[in-house]
């Protein structure tokens, strides 16, 4: 088998290597009979080369050529020639050659194939994730994963650049609240107790950063328990990273910078230098999202100022309630029926609004909708809002956040339908200064709204515990084309501030105490000022890769289900395995659908 050993790859030949022996090792990408003369695709990472079976080659050599399977891998013993003039591919970087073959040999055959592996179609996720390592040969997903390691590679090229260390803390950990629901682990030696997967190593980077390491990284997997929903994984990568001595503008730079690093070598885009910031109440306000798309400057205006000289009711009512009337220009959208408008309505309604009233811009003012309660007013609103002649108005009126986060949807399903971002475009920003905590309706308490350990806001500090709504942390978001990349904070590094905090969301000492003592600890041993942040790996290799869900860029994801039909887990376990870690299933447990179909 010696000689069948690769030579070459069969991305590299061109016409200088004309006259060479070479030995290319892969998989038959795709072959054809031209009256006698077969033509073998030939595949590896690297590329594809053909290879040729001449008319006049031997009888064994054309029997082995006519017995190849698509994807069997083989290897082939030929000489490089160049091809002749008509035939050269300038598409293809071999294009320019082939190879006569000497010698095929199959190094293992394939089966019948579940789906051709250049077949993409959505229909078929579950059958493309059970043969996960035929989809993983595709050029798509080869693409995408090339484009992961490189970007992981020069994430750590950057970050050590600039002195940080690469600490690995503990994936077996206490199960200690951040946000989601834990994964636990059942400790066999400790009976009854648990151990949990971290949702992110956000404590122990804050514990390394009491120890001195003042620039920690990691690329961390992280575990949620969280149902499916939207482009979700149990499991997901963060490129984790935390700094003593820092201001939100030093966590910025370094992102900056390592964003720019990856994106110039990952996929050759440059990035601009820094990238625009945006308050939290801008955002909402202007876009009504906190991740908004700004690949496209359409703004939620504030219709106000108009309500008062128009006589529709609904508004003046909203606005005596202290609510906010809202209004969404939709360029060129002077010509959608009441059936696509009825759209646009349910999305706006399924964000808690009552409804989506709209008027349409004629050639002398407003017409139809709400158009007849501001006629007297029409021209006025039409160029206070900048509005013309075929242009669609859109409204909405209700609680200011109800408002803004309908109009917002409005805004990106508009953003879509009307092609307004283009592909390849990546609009970065940072959204700044967002609400410390979030009311939770369903049981009547504050939540931290991003984590517990964000710094609030200086200003704050005395009335905390007055107005917990109106609080604004040191709090960062960073999003790009409509998707939030990373999240972070400046710290808390004092254990009363974080008490008081810890007493809002509703620990009171005992519980914070149990749950969290020895980070109040450490806090106790001269804990340095701190920041951090950890945008999310997957999602921005997603957008870097020109994919829409994170599965594509994961080598072995989960379905939606958050199953793996591949090797199917999860699996039961043996009655052996519960009995060692003193687990009892309730019901035999089952019944749920490992399926996503
Ligand atoms: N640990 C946080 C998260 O996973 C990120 C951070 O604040 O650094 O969202």
């Amino acid at each position: 088998m010696e000689n069948l050993k690769r030579s070459v790859t069969c991305g590299e030949l061109s016409a200088s290597d004309a006259g060479k022996t070479v030995v290319l090792n892969g998989w038959v990408h795709r072959k054809r009979d031209h009256g006698g003369i077969n033509f073998i695709n030939v595949r590896d990472r690297y590329g594809i080369t053909q290879v040729v079976v001449d008319e006049d080659a031997g009888a064994a050599l054309k029997e082995a050529a006519g017995a190849l399977r698509f994807e069997c891998c083989v290897a082939v013993r030929g000489t490089v020639r160049g091809r002749p003039a008509e035939m050269v591919n300038p598409q293809m970087p071999t294009g320019e050659i082939e190879v006569a073959a000497l010698e095929i040999a199959v190094l293992s055959g394939c089966e019948v194939l579940p789906f051709m592996v250049e077949e993409r179609s959505d229909a078929r996720d579950d059958l493309r994730l059970r043969y996960r390592y035929l989809d993983l040969r595709s050029f798509a997903m080869q693409r995408n994963i090339r484009i992961r390691s490189e970007a992981m590679f020069r994430a750590r090229e950057y970050l050590r650049g600039e002195g940080f260390f690469e600490i690995e803390t503990p994936t077996l950990i206490r199960s200690t609240p951040e946000g989601a629901r834990d994964f636990l682990v059942p400790s066999r030696i400790h009976a009854g107790r648990f151990y949990a997967l971290p949702q992110s190593p956000q404590l122990y980077k804050q514990l390394l950063m009491v120890s001195g390491f003042d620039k920690y990284f990691q690329i961390a997997r992280c575990y949620r328990d969280e149902d499916a929903r939207g482009d979700r994984q149990l499991e997901f990568t963060q490129i984790d990273m935390e700094m003593s001595f820092v201001s939100r503008e030093d966590v910025f730079r370094v992102t900056e910078g390592m964003l720019g690093h990856i994106f110039r070598h990952a996929i050759s885009s440059e990035l601009p230098a820094s990238f625009p910031r945006l308050s939290w109440e801008e955002a909402m306000d202007n876009y009504g999202s906190d991740k908004p798309d700004l690949r496209f400057d359409l703004r939620l205006r504030d219709f106000g100022p108009y309500v008062e000289a128009g006589a529709f009711g609904v508004f003046k009512d909203v606005l005596a309630g202290g609510g906010a009337v809202k209004v969404l220009v939709a360029p060129g959208c002077g010509g959608y029926s009441r059936k696509q408008i009825a759209g646009l309505e349910e999305l706006a309604k399924s964000f808690k609004a009552q409804g989506l009233a709209w008027a349409k811009v004629g050639a002398s003012g407003l017409e139809g909708g709400i158009a007849k309660f501001y006629e007297a007013s029409a021209e006025k609103i039409i160029e206070g809002l900048g509005a013309r002649e075929g242009d669609l108005l859109l409204f909405a009126g209700a609680a200011k956040g109800i408002a803004r986060a309908a109009l917002g949807a409005v805004r990106s399903r508009l953003g879509k339908d009307l092609g307004l971002a283009r592909q390849g475009d990546f609009k970065f920003a940072w959204i700044v200064d967002f609400p410390l905590f979030e009311w939770n309706g369903e049981e009547n308490k504050w939540d931290a709204a991003h984590h517990m350990f964000s710094m609030p806001r200086e200003e704050y500090l005395a009335t905390l515990e007055q107005n917990p709504g109106e609080v604004k942390g040191d709090m960062y978001d960073l999003v790009c084309n409509g998707y939030e990349i990373a999240s972070g904070s400046i710290r808390i590094h004092d254990a009363e501030i974080q008490k008081r905090v810890f007493s809002i969301v509703g620990y009171d000492a005992g519980d914070a105490g149990e749950r969290f003592g020895f980070l109040l600890e450490a806090f106790r041993y001269g804990p340095p000022p701190h920041g951090g942040i950890a945008p999310g790996f997957d999602r921005l290799v997603m957008l870097m890769c020109g994919e829409t869900t994170i599965r594509d860029v994961i080598a072995f994801p989960k379905n939606t289900v958050g199953v793996s039909p591949m090797d199917e887990a999860p699996s039961a376990v043996e009655q052996r395995q519960l009995d060692e870690l003193h687990l009892m299933v309730k019901n035999g447990g089952g019944g749920t659908a490992l399926s996503t179909s």
